[in-house]
């Protein structure tokens, strides 16, 4: 009976630790956070300009609201699409102009969403995708969607894409890659991508999650932290995580964009995202470009560097306990420990010092490379990251004891 059959699925993740478990923060996302009725320095969102709780983000939801109410009432394409949306659009396309010329910008819900449209529509009429073997989840799903073949490429090799390429006869070919790695932080060789996108005639899919908001001049993202400027870049960008509010957008070339919002089912059929957010993210879109935006990644580099300097010197004095640090230079600072137990184990004698950082286990990662996801966010502070370094030093000794 089905009940019974999850029940013993259940169990055998359970046995091999890796449940899963939620935790109810009654504070707003910040690094001090009320959770389960604890207070705990946080080190786990997404939220890399500490944008989450901004006043004036907040005050511009509040009147957004106002303005265009609390729901949108129905999809894009029957009544749901407002002015604080088009809006939107038309500053994202704006904002994305310099990487991607006479770029239109479409924007959906969720990434997810705009992953699982971008990626099977781009393939409708019979395509070849070619795919890094750590591609977010939202990404391998729509390439398994898609309609497309599908060959994914061990993480970062450029040599094993290339005899793809030049075996591929399919007129349709899509490279697809996250900019930044989010288990993984590191950044994919977007100028050597796109040199071979140019050569075998394909597009480049780039899914900027964790570079948009922090990377490049003015926060604009990976394509700019190259200086790459072509027609045939495709970008997807969240606005959930440095923007501080939801959703995500693409930017394309505008047939491309056009082509989706005619044919992508999970933009078509689904209910708008209250107007109200697209509002608030207008006023994100205006902090992360200006002064601000500026002082807070320059923030959040020096706390990268400090915490990056910190963690070295202690994995070099636990050398037997066999952790490293991944080769990131974003604000995604994973710790890799190994086994899904040890994770654990250390992400629990963290807790218990007051500082949260999650473990993260297969199959978000691949076996045997469970480590804690350690994130940085401009609203840290140079004590808080030592206060990290600090908990992780009395973990390793108890660790050995
Ligand atoms: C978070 C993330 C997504 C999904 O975006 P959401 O807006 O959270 O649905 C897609 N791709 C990558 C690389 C991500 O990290």
């Amino acid at each position: 009976m089905l009940i019974d059959h999850l029940n013993r699925q259940l169990r055998e993740r359970a046995d091999q630790a890796l449940t899963r478990t939620r935790r109810t923060a009654e504070s707003p996302c910040a690094p001090r956070q009320t959770v389960d009725g604890r207070d705990l320095l946080a080190f786990c969102s997404n939220d890399y300009l500490g944008l989450a709780h901004h006043p004036a983000l907040v005050e511009a939801l509040a009147e957004g609201a106002r303005r265009f109410g609390a729901g949108s009432g129905a999809s894009h394409l029957v009544s749901g699409h407002s002015r604080a949306h088009a809006t939107l659009e038309e500053e994202l396309a704006a904002w994305m102009a310099p990487c991607i010329p006479n770029a239109r910008a479409l924007y959906f819900c969720t990434g997810f969403m705009a992953n699982m449209a971008l990626v099977p529509a781009l393939s409708a009429q019979g395509a070849t995708i070619f795919a890094d073997k750590l591609n977010h989840a939202s990404l391998v799903d729509g390439a398994l969607m898609s309609k497309a073949r599908l060959h994914r490429y061990a993480h970062r090799n450029l040599a094993v894409l290339e005899r793809q390429l030049s075996a591929c006869d399919t007129e349709i070919k899509l490279i697809v890659t996250d900019a930044v790695f989010s288990m993984d932080g590191d950044l994919a060789d977007l100028p050597a991508l796109l040199a071979l996108a140019e050569r075998f005639d394909a597009w480049l899919v780039v899914d900027d999650a964790h570079g948009f908001g922090v990377l490049g001049t003015q926060g604009r993202g990976s394509l700019a932290h190259f200086g790459l400027r072509s027609e045939r870049l495709i970008t997807m960008g969240t606005l959930g995580k440095a923007a501080g509010v939801g959703g995500a957008f693409v930017a394309a070339h505008p047939t491309i964009i056009e082509w989706l919002v005619q044919t992508a089912r999970p933009y078509i059929y689904t209910t708008a995202a209250p107007p109200a957010i697209a509002h608030a993210l207008s006023a994100s879109l205006q902090l992360i470009a200006g002064p601000e935006g500026e002082q807070r990644r320059a923030h959040l580099h020096a706390l990268v560097a400090q915490l990056r300097g910190e963690l070295s010197k202690l994995i070099a004095a636990h050398a037997d306990l066999g952790w490293s640090l991944a080769d990131s230079a974003t604000a995604i600072q994973p710790l890799i420990v190994g086994s899904n137990a040890a994770a654990l184990a250390l992400s629990a004698a963290l807790d218990a010092q007051g500082l949260w950082v999650p473990a993260i286990r297969p199959p978000t990662v691949p076996v045997g490379t469970a480590r804690l996801r350690i994130t940085l966010s401009a609203a840290h502070s140079a004590q808080d990251v030592q206060r990290l370094v600090d908990g992780l030093a009395v973990a390793a000794k108890e660790l050995h004891a």
